[in-house]
């Protein structure tokens, strides 16, 4: 959700108007415990970066293990420096996060949040009774003490990131979910290591330091890798799950959709192109995704070896670039200039390239190398898909269509028909006619100019009824030089009209012949016959319109003379 720039300002202010003043306060009044330890001070601001530049990632969310390494230094120093120690924190974990410039108040943000958990819970502490310094290590009450420091401590935190999750954030999901959860116990598991590092560090020194601070940076790292391996196999779970999805998927576009928006939810993705293989040494940007829309594509091209694609293209081999200045040099303009982080990865089959997909993200450092090798895996299963749906389609199109004239065949005639007339039965059609067409004599015109002439002419025929059909109904090669036209929601008038312009532009304009046996190009001149019946005041079932439109052809137009319209009468 983003947050209004009022409140972006408004939050700056309130860090400027209170922390500085309240830090100043806190010196005054709880003066810190130091006598020129400066090496000491250092050694525990370097663990407390430490700690802040290893924040575990579980489950996405970042879990900033500080609070233990926090206890230590307010025991040690007292809440002075331990709130100068927070603050550095909570700066170096927004600079490891690499927070966009538009994120920025969080820096303001977290600093008033840390602020206000360190002073409430070092008042609270010093009100009781607790004391700070090196004088406690004999005082078991502190240890009590220091326990209720570290819940109001934890609370607080907990409190006011609610707070600012509903207030500013304006989030409406609960924040004590499974995070939550995770965060208690990690954050209750360290803590012991606090007062234990407040201990040690009284009695051994600076060495201290190093023997807490080292198993503990170590179960960070074993964390991180088992967490990232848990990631991959999630991500591997979830490819598998995208293939099967894709799989089902049976046109190209469908499959290529779902590729992008399962890619989109995986990954942060703002552009996403993917390039097909045309030719020896060709590219063709086939989709395009600008956050989120497509846009049309104006005819890209690129070259083997051009461009980032071309590269990835040529080497058969995935790039990963974390920002703009790392893949500047190679591209050929196509990206957008607030891209940053750049994936792309070849797409193969049968260990061919046949495409390259590229993503990009506004962020920079936004891709992973396992998420290079995510997307490599799903790129084969995407080029599986993709296969498989060109597949269907081209069978499709072979079964729907006529190879001639491109045109319906009968069969996908047939299926259309009946549709039709089942929505006419349940009302949701209230006419449906049929134009039956018959060429005149096309048997001498086959005598006459040979075959190959004949279907040139029938090609040409079916492009003129197309034409002339457009989106008002179906055209479809009924048999031989016979077409059939459905036209849904219109009643006999305008299917009359519309054969009528049929018949007008095959007997006035002549046909053109390109591959004649004789050299130059030559005219043919041919009529036709046409028969058109209406649904449902001609006929009550799909075959009867058929029938009685073709009775209209026979009877109506043929032995009337041809080159004329009949419509169907039932006297
Ligand atoms: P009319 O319809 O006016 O009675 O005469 P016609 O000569 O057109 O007669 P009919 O419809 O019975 O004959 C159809 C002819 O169309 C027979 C065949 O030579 C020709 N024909 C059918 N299919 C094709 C085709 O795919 N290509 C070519 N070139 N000719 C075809
Ligand atoms: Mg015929
Ligand atoms: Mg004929």
């Amino acid at each position: 959700m983003a947050v209004h720039p009022r409140m972006k300002k408004a939050i700056f202010l309130v860090w400027l108007l209170f922390v500085p003043a309240g830090m100043w306060f806190t010196f005054q009044t709880f003066p810190p415990h130091f006598s020129g330890e400066w090496l000491d001070l250092i050694a525990f601001l370097t663990l407390t970066s430490v700690v802040a530049f290893m924040p575990m990632v579980i489950n996405n969310t970042p879990i900033f293990l500080i609070q233990w390494v926090s206890l230590a230094t307010f025991l040690s120093f007292g809440l002075f420096i331990e709130m100068v120690f927070a603050q550095a924190a909570v700066i170096l974990l927004l600079l490891k996060l690499r927070i966009r410039k538009e994120q920025y108040f969080r820096i303001p943000l977290n600093l008033i949040m840390f602020f206000l958990v360190s002073l409430v819970s070092g008042v609270v502490y010093y009100s009781l009774g607790g004391k700070t310094g090196p004088s406690l290590i004999n005082d078991t009450n502190a240890i009590w003490l220091a326990a209720i420091y570290a819940l109001v401590n934890y609370f607080l935190n907990q409190v006011i990131i609610s707070f600012y999750l509903f207030f500013i954030y304006k989030r409406k999901e609960s924040y004590f979910g499974k995070d939550f959860i995770v965060e208690t116990i990690t954050t209750f598991i360290t803590l012991p290591l606090g007062f234990v590092l407040y201990m040690s560090y009284n009695q051994l020194g600076l060495l201290a330091l190093l023997i807490v601070a080292v198993p503990f940076a170590s179960l960070s790292i074993i964390f991180k890798l088992y967490y990232s391996s848990q990631k991959i196999n999630e991500y591997l779970q979830k490819a598998a799950e995208i293939g099967h999805q894709m799989a089902e998927r049976l046109e190209v576009d469908g499959v290529i959709d779902l590729f992008i928006q399962k890619l989109s939810e995986m990954l942060p993705v703002d552009y996403a192109y993917i390039f097909d293989v045309i030719s020896e040494d060709e590219l063709q940007l086939v989709r395009r995704i600008q956050c989120g829309t497509g846009i049309t594509i104006e005819n890209a091209k690129i070259k083997n070896n051009q461009g980032i694609s071309g590269n990835v293209w040529k080497k058969q081999k995935g790039c990963l670039y974390h920002s703009k200045k790392d893949w500047k040099p190679y591209s050929k303009g196509y990206l957008p200039d607030d891209a940053e982080s750049v994936l792309a990865v070849p797409i193969v089959r049968n260990k061919k390239v046949i495409g390259v997909l590229l993503l990009a993200s506004k962020q920079k450092r936004a891709y992973e190398k396992s998420q290079l090798m995510i997307v490599d895996i799903l790129c084969s299963y995407f080029a599986v898909a993709i296969e498989n749906a060109k597949h269907y389609e081209v069978t499709k199109t072979q079964s729907e269509r006529c190879a001639l004239t491109n045109l319906y065949n009968y069969r996908y005639f047939e299926k259309i028909l009946t549709e039709e007339f089942d929505k006419l039965f349940h009302f949701e059609r209230k006419v449906l006619s049929l134009i039956i067409l018959d060429i005149d004599h096309f048997k001498s015109v086959n005598d006459t100019y040979g075959h190959q002439s004949g279907n040139e002419i029938l090609c040409e025929l079916a492009a003129r009824l197309s034409n002339i059909v457009g989106s008002r109904g179906t055209v479809a090669r009924y048999g031989g030089e016979e077409f059939v036209v459905l036209l849904p929601e219109a009643d006999k008038e305008e299917a009359y009209q519309l054969a009528e312009m049929i018949r007008q532009s095959i007997a006035n304009w002549p046909f053109i012949l390109q591959q004649s046996l004789e050299l130059k190009k030559q005219q043919v001149k041919i009529t036709a016959s046409i028969g058109v019946a209406t649904a449902p005041e001609d006929a009550e079932d799909p075959f009867a319109l058929v029938r009685h439109a073709d009775r209209a052809l026979y009877v109506g137009a043929k032995r009337a003379g041809r080159n004329r319209v009949a419509e169907y009468s039932s006297c």
